[in-house]
């Protein structure tokens, strides 16, 4: 099966292809040809099958250049590294009501799922396409991409990571995860200024035609972690195959029947690998695509106009304050009988206008499996602490905002289709707001408001978070953002 690009079909490039490039050069978004189906037999066999060997099974359709076997042993390694007895469990709080956990990842976050298999796919696809030269990944984060990265190029072959935060834009908890990262093969080093001064140094690395020579000359080849790299999304859409066979093997439905998923969404890329198990044969009644204040997706489901004009509002889930979701491009592109021209035209006016519209009859399509809506801080917060008091579920300010759009669904649609709840991140990553949501109380420390939460909830601090404060600190290097390409040279001299 080959990809082809969502702004030029006539690009067709091989799966391996795809994950080396990440983006198409013409600026379009990689999709497969055609979507594989997952036939009763299949599902039957993937029921009896752990997580790794569903994760390989199911990308073992799509990506032809990798053989099973390759695959299973790449989700062999990502997901040993998962802590507890299941990389994605599925908790029933409810009658008919799911909590999927994605986040018993090295990192604590859904962003795990993915990054975690990311680094083998890229360093096999990398000889696959006859690469000889080691690959120097480069991420200027704004706090979970960088560490969920560092956690997933850990030690990998053939490859190198190098993360830039921000001095003055992380928080404590990120700061600290990223400065004592172990591994051989990382770097991780803080940029004067805020986010943006950390991207456009890193930007500018990606656009330097010398400083690749220079890389070259040392043997390396620069690539991105992105999440717009078929190969983070692809991983992503196995779990949702994964959890409707458990619902099936756990006898809460049979084969065939529909269930809801609500996603609590920012770049769009969770709930695309929802739509995509769905066209593969996964029952799905609807996908319910959940916002906090920056509810770009919400009011573009409601009118057909994406408009980019708007505040940006700093939340409690901050990976959800995102104004342009990337990956909608791929979904838009199903959705107008893929239509390559009218994207790359979309794609263009979003570029010079900030904004574009979708006809009619997209909106009314999309509308028949795409529910929407959003929540505010409060109902964030109210959120966490019913699901406290009413299930005993602890739950983090990501998940809280999509079960607070699902009890809006539920209450204007008493739907009773089975529905299950995608909880990106475990409640301690955010401390803090977690805490002041159950007893309001904002206690500023990281490491204070974990132990009040613990001593609160009963929950247990995931492994990963837990020591942290005793793990030794490896990074303290602050630089100016000129400095960034000498510190590069430096770093890839060191073997
Ligand atoms: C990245 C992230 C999201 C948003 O996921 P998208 O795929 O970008 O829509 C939601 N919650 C958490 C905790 C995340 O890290």
């Amino acid at each position: 099966m080959k990809y082809i690009s969502t702004r030029n079909k006539s690009i067709k490039v091989s799966s391996a292809e795809a994950i080396v490039n990440g983006l198409s050069k013409d600026g379009g978004l990689f999709v497969p040809e055609e979507f594989p189906q997952l036939t009763k037999e299949n599902f039957d066999e993937l029921i009896g099958m752990s997580y790794p060997e569903r994760v390989a099974k199911v990308l073992s359709l799509y990506l032809e250049d990798y053989t099973y076997e390759e695959l299973l042993d790449y989700a062999n390694k990502a997901y040993s590294r998962f802590y507890g007895e299941d990389p994605c469990p599925l908790v029933n709080v409810d009658d008919g009501l799911y909590v999927l956990e994605l986040w018993h990842g090295p990192t604590c976050a859904f962003k795990d799922m993915a990054l975690t298999m990311l680094p083998h796919l890229l360093s096999a696809a990398r000889k696959k396409t006859g690469e000889t030269s080691k690959t120097l990944i480069l991420v200027a984060t704004s706090g979970d991409t960088g560490k969920a990265a560092l956690e997933g190029f850990r030690d990998v072959d053939g490859t190198d990571i190098i993360v830039f935060y921000p001095s003055d834009g992380v928080s404590d908890m990120q700061k600290l995860q990223m400065m004592t990262q172990q591994g051989e093969n990382v770097f991780v080093c803080a940029i004067e200024g805020n986010f943006d001064d950390a991207q456009s140094a890193v930007k500018r690395i990606f656009n330097d035609a010398e400083m690749q020579e220079k890389l070259l000359a040392g043997g390396y080849k620069l690539s991105s972690a992105n999440s717009i790299n078929w190969g983070r999304l692809a991983p992503q859409i196995a779990y949702y195959v994964s959890s409707y066979c458990d619902l099936i093997s756990s006898g809460r439905i049979k084969y065939g029947d529909k269930v809801n998923f609500c996603v609590p969404s920012g770049n769009f890329g969770n709930i695309l690998a929802a739509y995509y198990a769905s066209l593969m044969g996964v029952g799905v009644n609807k996908l319910i695509c959940a916002s906090n204040v920056n509810n770009v997706l919400t009011d573009f489901f409601t009118t057909g106009e994406y408009d980019t004009h708007r505040e940006f509002h700093k939340t409690m889930s901050p990976s959800m304050d995102i104004l342009i979701s990337s990956n909608l491009e791929r979904l838009l592109f199903e959705f107008c009988g893929r239509d390559d021209a009218l994207i790359a035209q979309r794609m263009d006016a979003l570029k010079k206008d900030g904004k574009y519209s979708v006809s009619k009859q997209e909106l009314e399509s999309l509308n028949k499996i795409f529910e929407v809506g959003y929540a505010t801080e409060d109902d964030t917060a109210e959120v966490i602490a019913n699901c406290f008091d009413v299930y005993d579920y602890l739950m983090d300010t990501h998940t809280a905002v999509a079960m607070s759009v699902y009890d809006d669904y539920f209450e204007n649609t008493s739907d009773e289709t089975p529905s299950v709840i995608v909880s990106t991140a475990n409640a301690y990553k955010f401390p803090c707001d977690v805490y002041d949501a159950l007893a309001q109380d904002y206690i500023e420390d990281a490491q204070k408001a974990t132990k009040k939460l613990h001593a609160y909830s009963g929950e247990e601090v995931p492994e990963p978070l837990a020591d942290l404060d005793k793990k030794p600190v490896r990074f303290t290097k602050v630089i100016a953002k000129q400095e960034i390409e000498s510190e590069i040279l430096e770093y890839i001299k060191k073997d």
